[in-house]
């Protein structure tokens, strides 16, 4: 088998991934770029491929960074069926919809500042839009179940519970004789809402996720007193605390946590706003589903309660509501996206906050360095929010262990059941991706970095030090925040 990575290879956002057999080609993945205005220029690329020869396409969960670009996949042709887990189904369709509304309202906007300048026939259309999502969900196959194999074009595929979010799925593909793994993104053993990832079974090559392989994240319980104790601190601040959050998984995670903390008195019962509907949206899909989740969630539910839903819940509709949160006096928790805060309601909570003493900034996810969020963390005095400059005066707090993502540990211990596969690196920086790569060797696994755009035959192709040709040195700075989608 022949792997061509067409994002996530190098970074960690972009997910796509082309399966080459002697059957036919399956695209695995098609995510968005996200994470600054250099990384997400490349959302418009062309397709090294043509969409028609493709034989299916399997999504593994669906974050923004694994199926955002499947709408333009349509919109170039593609009219073939799309498999996943009927929970990646549920939340695709919130994403894909988000996503299209985001980027008709982006271009809308670039459109009037370039009138201005007399540039319109300069601004690029949008990606996709709403019409294109429809088409998109219409060729959803819901169709595939933990532990059960499916035919899937010239594939023979077995989803694994990966533990990441609600339906986040591994794949054992086998075809031409071969097995192998390919993880999308695996979960934090110590996640707060997710069952574990089962232990995949022995494959000849790996394809794994290195988000977190440089690391061990901080204990659930330890995690939790940390964060109490940065709400404990941001009260005392006295003003709003904003919680920027990714409306997948993390929001649920935090509506979670806020109840457990504040019903067990850890936490005043100050006001939340959640102040993103597709985070509400999602929160539905996570009732739908909510035999997927740990059992104390399981529970709950079963009982009639809302574990979701802190006693001083507000779900904010409408973006008139949300401008109205800035006349509310008092410490209040406002959750708002996007989770790297480069654009969504947060933008404006940051804009009326950010530059106020008393205001606090808890982080408790991924931010890219290119990111608004990402300047933040790095200790940006200033910064630039829709247009106009801010100083950076609010208290910031960042939350390592909430991640979503296996840390160097979790790694280790899914890829200890496969044999000794040849191991590739995807999703990570180089940086991390580097440090992991000495681990490997410790383990007896031989690790290469995946290389952006290159084919590689998944068992024969090597490169020395396990490292493509012409890659950059890893910096030291490879990251500026914690967490992770
Ligand atoms: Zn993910």
């Amino acid at each position: 088998m022949h792997l061509q990575s067409l994002g996530a290879a190098l970074t960690v956002t972009g997910s796509a991934h082309l399966l080459t057999t002697r059957g036919g080609q399956v695209l695995i993945d098609c995510g968005m770029f996200q994470g600054g205005d250099e990384l997400e220029a490349r959302n418009r690329e062309a397709f090294p491929f043509d969409p028609h020869d493709l034989a299916a396409v399997i999504l593994t969960h669906a974050h923004l960074d694994h199926v955002g670009r499947l709408p333009l996949l349509v919109r170039r042709g593609y009219r073939g069926p799309v498999f996943c887990t009927a929970p990646t189904a549920a939340l695709a369709e919130t994403v894909l919809l988000d996503s299209a509304r985001l980027q008709v309202e982006g271009f809308r906007q670039d459109l009037r500042r370039a009138r201005r300048l007399g540039r319109e026939s300069e601004v690029p259309e949008p990606l996709y839009d709403e019409e294109d999502v429809h088409r998109t969900l219409a060729l959803l196959r819901p169709a595939l179940r933990f532990g059960e194999p499916a035919h899937i074009g010239p594939l023979r595929v077995t989803p694994g519970r990966a533990g990441h979010i609600l339906g986040s799925a591994y794949l054992l593909i086998e075809a031409d004789g071969e097995r192998l793994i390919l993880s999308g993104d695996l979960g934090n053993r110590e996640s707060g809402l997710q069952l574990d990832f089962t232990p995949p079974p022995p494959a000849d090559a790996v394809v794994i996720e290195t988000t977190y392989a440089d690391r061990t994240h901080r204990s659930l319980p330890a995690t939790l007193a940390e964060f109490a104790d940065a709400l404990h601190q941001s009260i005392r601040a006295g003003g709003k605390i904003l919680i920027p959050t990714f409306a997948i998984e993390r929001a649920q995670m935090i509506l979670y946590t806020l109840r457990g903390l504040m019903e067990a008195g850890d936490v005043p019962r100050i006001p939340v706003f959640l102040d993103s509907p597709m985070a509400a949206r999602a929160t539905h899909e996570y009732f739908e589903y909510g035999d997927e989740l740990i059992p104390p969630v399981r529970e709950a539910l079963r009982n009639g309660e809302d574990p979701f839903r802190p006693s001083t819940l507000h779900v904010v509709p409408t973006s008139a509501e949300s401008q109205r949160i800035n006349r509310y006096d008092g410490p209040a928790i406002i959750l708002a996206g996007n989770g790297m805060m480069t654009g969504g309601r947060i933008q404006h909570h940051l804009k009326h906050n950010l530059w106020k003493p008393g205001t606090s900034l808890v982080i408790v996810s991924y931010q890219s360095p290119g990111s608004l969020g990402g300047r933040i963390v790095a200790g940006a005095d200033h910064v630039r929010i829709m247009g106009d400059e801010v100083v950076v005066r609010a208290q910031v707090h960042t939350i390592g262990g909430f991640s979503a993502h296996a840390d160097q540990d979790d790694l280790l211990a899914f890829l200890a059941s496969t044999g000794s596969p040849r191991v590739w690196l995807v999703h990570g920086e180089v940086g991390v991706m580097d440090a992991f790569l000495p681990v490997l060797a410790g383990h007896g696994l031989t690790g290469t970095v995946m290389p952006d755009h290159q084919p590689v035959d998944l068992l024969t192709t090597t490169f020395p030090g396990g490292r493509p040709p012409g890659i950059p040195e890893s910096r030291g700075d490879a990251r500026a925040g914690e967490g992770g989608e």
